[in-house]
């Protein structure tokens, strides 16, 4: 098929958001084109995202496990060295192919791959800019955008990804920093503040916040993680305001003060992390050809079926409202197809997994101890400490826990959330009891293999309507 003809579906975008939707139309039978700029598909999420920083999350903790964690476990290891090169090269073979992957179930569903950035000409037409010269054009009867997002920049910082990074630079240094000021306590700070705490790095945190851990995460979790993350060598500022910063010498000053005022401070590091969040990338989209505009954050405006007021146009993932995750990209891909196609979808927002890969791993689902209380619900709690789990103990990895909120009446599950092993793992059984309405009986006289972590997940519901046996 010629790029210029018209397609029942052209995506913009090749991101998690985008690549799901274009199989997910392939699979129906539209004909469909995908639009990507990077070069590679599979947007932030498999190149500088989830992917690549995942790959450092597992190879860094192990390096640091052989390090600390062996002795102890009867294995005596000799001169243990770290290879950085070869731990990014690691990180890319993956990365390169998951990316590949995707071309190719491109090809088996029919989708049409377009290298290029494209910009609206009209309402149904894109212009496209190709990545190897020259232009084109292609007509959609509908039109999915699925741009993405991109890291937050501090104000008065430049980010150069050597010496002031955001996440992409920080998969993707060359030698490990003597200090490491990160700023921000949310997932990206936490997780990549890990991986180059345990390759060497003196890290601190500095959170604007009086907790770690960003949006959602239950107070009490955030506690434990940030005591485990702090033996594991990490400092925390909290309540503490990054003022401005100066990054004209060969290190970074940053101003602090407390949020609430106070003495300020300023803090040196050889390289700073920018990581106080992600914000929707729109630009070069050509949205004022066609008269769409975005809100006070930068989303573009959609309905409960994706539509912007164009109704042929729709709206997923980072780029417009909800968390910033690759599997909710993914639902909303899903759905967006199943509209244009059958005119019903369907996207659980209220049962959205979140985890963070630091060691222990944090997951929850649902709501937490204060969303609760804000909407004036009644709850009860119920926890099970992975320190009296047996597989957790004879792994010698027992920090962490399992909490349960539950309806105080119905006993209906409304949150779970997990610090401890496998926690990212674990989430998914939280995740399917909560999307089944379950209550945390349900679960509690559910059967769960011995011995497994998973029996930690079983007790604390148990702790939640009744008692666990093991605490
Ligand atoms: P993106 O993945 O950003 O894709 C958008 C794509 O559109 C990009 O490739 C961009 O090049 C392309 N594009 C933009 N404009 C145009 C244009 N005009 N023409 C053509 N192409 C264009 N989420 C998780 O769920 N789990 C994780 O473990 C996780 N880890 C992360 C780690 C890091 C370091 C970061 C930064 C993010 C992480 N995320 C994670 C978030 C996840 O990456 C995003 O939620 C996800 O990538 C969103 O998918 P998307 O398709 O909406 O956008
Ligand atoms: P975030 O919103 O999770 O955390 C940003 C943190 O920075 C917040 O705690 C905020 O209080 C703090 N902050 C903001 N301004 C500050 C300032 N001036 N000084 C000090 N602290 C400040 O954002 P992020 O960690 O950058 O992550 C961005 C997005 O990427 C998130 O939506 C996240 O869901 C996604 N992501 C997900 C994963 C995962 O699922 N494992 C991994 C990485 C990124």
């Amino acid at each position: 098929a010629s790029p210029s003809e018209e397609k029942d579906l052209v995506i913009i975008g090749g991101g998690v958001a985008g690549y799901v939707a274009a199989i997910k139309a392939g699979q129906e039978g539209l004909k469909v084109a995908c639009i990507e700029k990077r070069g590679t598909l599979g947007g932030t999420c498999l190149n500088v995202g989830c992917i690549p920083s995942k790959s450092l999350l597992n190879n860094s903790h192990l390096y640091h496990q052989i390090l600390h964690d062996t002795k102890n476990r009867g294995i005596d290891v000799g001169d243990v060295k770290l290879n950085l090169e070869q731990m990014m090269k690691a990180k890319e073979t993956s990365v390169s192919g998951l990316t590949k992957g995707i071309e190719f179930l491109f090809k088996k569903n029919g989708v049409e791959y377009i290298r290029g950035t494209g910009t609206f000409a009209d309402e149904n037409t894109v212009a496209i800019n190709l990545v190897d010269g020259g232009e084109t054009s292609v007509r959609g009867k509908n039109i999915i955008i699925a741009t993405g997002s991109e890291a937050t920049p501090f104000p008065g910082l430049t980010i150069d990804e050597k010496k002031v990074i955001t996440s992409t630079g920080a998969i993707a240094l060359k030698q490990v920093p003597k200090k490491m000021v990160v700023i921000g306590g949310g997932i990206i700070g936490l997780e990549m503040g890990s991986v180059w705490s345990r390759l060497g790095a003196e890290v601190t945190v500095v959170e604007f916040l009086g907790q770690i851990g960003g949006p959602g995460m239950d107070a009490d979790i955030s506690k434990s993680i940030q005591k485990t993350l702090g033996k594991q060598g990490m400092k925390f500022k909290l309540n503490t305001k990054v003022m401005q910063g100066d990054d004209s010498g060969d290190t970074v000053k940053l101003d602090l003060e407390a949020a609430k005022g106070g003495k300020p401070e300023t803090v040196e590091a050889d390289v700073v992390l920018v990581a106080i969040g992600r914000r929707p990338y729109t630009q070069g989209l050509g949205l004022e050809n066609i008269g769409l505009e975005t809100d006070n954050r930068g989303r573009l405006v959609i309905d409960q079926e994706y539509r912007t007021k164009i109704p042929h146009i729709r709206v997923i993932g980072d780029c417009t409202f909800g968390p910033m995750l690759a599997h909710k990209a993914e639902e909303e891909a899903v759905a967006a197809i199943e509209y244009i196609t059958k005119n019903y979808g369907h996207v659980n927002y209220g049962a959205i997994p979140s985890v963070m890969y630091t060691h222990p791993e944090v997951a929850w689902v649902g709501q937490n101890e204060v969303e609760l209380k804000e909407a004036g619900v009644k709850y009860k709690v119920g926890t099970f400490p992975f320190s009296a789990n047996s597989r957790a103990k004879t792994n010698l990895d027992s920090e962490g826990m399992v909490k349960f909120l539950a309806d105080a009446e119905t006993d209906r599950i409304l949150g779970v959330h997990i610090v401890g092993p496998n926690a990212g793992e674990m989430i998914a059984e939280g995740t399917l009891a909560l999307e089944y309405g379950a209550s945390t009986e349900d679960v509690g006289r559910t059967s769960h293999a011995h011995p497994t972590l998973a029996e930690a997940f079983k007790e604390a519901a148990m702790a939640t309507y009744s008692k666990a046996i093991h605490a």
